[in-house]
């Protein structure tokens, strides 16, 4: 069994460096107790570097990320620094593209004692996975629409092989749910296919590919339907797959469900390669005071186990991960220990603290 892996760091900008440092500790550590090894590799890259150097993702850096094992990002970005047009810089968007990572797997729960702003009727909770396509859809043409005096157009692009490859990933990440009690196995195909051609091509092959799955479950949901029953009934849902707009929109919806960006983690996720990195950006507003909330990188962190474990078949890095979710979870449920966002005092630190008393805890 593989025990050495290499994880490549971009600890990015703004709060980044503040969150991924003891995401990082209690990673090693987890490895240390459970007999597996990590190698941190730093990873230049991001605003304050482009800012530096006049490059926003170094060679370098590309080249750690492609030979690593896994990818941790915190946050990249800040508004103060833009290319010469105008735009962010986002190299996480360019890493996305680069590694042809495919699934953004964004999980969205929510358990007793989670803040939330939902009424959530008693003993109701939430456990489901909204899943994004994320390299083309209506971010195809990004950076390059056509704009003159008077119009402006961008192109959504679905292709057949990426649509399969993303249902595929969809179905299979359903029946892992199922095999370990988290779901009821059922594949929910967000779209628009009443009113665009595209959205009826994408529901084509959804159905296509879930013919392959008998033992799964499948249905289909319109966004905007979709969105209403994000607040209504939530806990009604397993896992959804949609296009990269709408899953951009629809995954921040799932976070304010959540209680927030501090406590949303994600994955974008390829057939070789995937990125853990919490759904917030790098928060300047906040950068350096010690006081942003770790839960959301650390929740990657853990994500980053189950995946690297599953595609290992390394079952103790699986079940540290679970460990790792759960141990988050009951710190956030018993609330003495918040951060700011979280309507808490706590700092960075102490937040973090918490959770490893709570993994040694059981
Ligand atoms: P991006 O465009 O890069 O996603 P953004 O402009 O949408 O970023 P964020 O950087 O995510 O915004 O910040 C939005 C708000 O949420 C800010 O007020 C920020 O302080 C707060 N915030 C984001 N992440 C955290 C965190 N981990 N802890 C505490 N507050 C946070």
């Amino acid at each position: 069994m593989k025990e050495n892996y290499d994880i490549a760091v971009f600890q990015g900008d703004g709060i980044g460096p503040e969150i991924m440092d003891p995401t990082i500790a209690i990673l090693r550590d987890l490895g240390q107790a459970s007999g597996y090894k990590f190698t941190f590799k730093n990873c230049p890259a991001g605003a304050a570097h482009y800012a530096q150097t006049g490059d926003s993702l170094p060679q370098a850096s590309m080249d750690t990320a492609r030979s690593s094992d896994a990818i941790l990002l915190s946050a990249m970005g800040l508004p103060s620094v833009r290319y010469e047009d105008g735009t962010e810089i986002s190299p996480q968007i360019d890493l996305r593209k680069a590694l042809n990572l495919f699934a953004g797997v964004r999980p969205v729960r929510i358990f007793p004692g989670q803040r939330t702003p939902l009424n959530m009727p008693d003993g109701r909770e939430v456990d489901f996975v909204l899943i994004r396509e994320s390299t083309e859809g209506l971010f195809h043409t990004q950076g390059c629409g056509e704009v003159s005096e008077n119009e402006a157009r961008e192109t959504l692009l679905i292709t057949r092989k990426t649509s399969e490859l993303l249902f595929r990933f969809a179905f299979n990440l359903a029946q892992e749910r199922k095999q370990a009690g988290r779901g009821e196995g059922r594949v929910t195909c967000v779209d628009k296919a009443n009113v665009f051609r595209a959205f009826a091509f994408f529901r084509e092959i959804f159905d296509l590919e879930a013919a392959k799955y008998p033992d799964l479950k499948s249905d289909h949901a319109y966004v905007d339907a979709t969105a209403l029953w994000f607040v209504q009934k939530p806990w009604d849902f397993d896992v959804l797959v949609t296009e990269n707009m709408f899953g951009d929109i629809l995954s921040d919806l799932g976070a304010g469900l959540m209680g927030g960006l501090g406590v949303a983690p994600s994955a974008d996720i390829g057939l070789h390669h995937a990125v853990f990195q919490p759904c917030h950006g790098s928060a300047p507003d906040i950068a350096g005071q010690g006081i942003a909330n770790p839960f959301a990188m650390i929740l990657s962190g853990a994500m980053m186990l189950e995946w690297l474990g599953l595609r290992h078949d390394h079952a103790v890095m699986v079940e540290d991960g679970a460990r790792l979710r759960s141990a988050t979870e009951a710190v956030i449920a018993k609330g003495d220990v918040l951060t700011g966002d979280l309507g808490g005092f706590a700092t960075t630190d102490e937040a973090a603290t918490a959770v490893t008393a709570a993994l040694r805890a059981g």
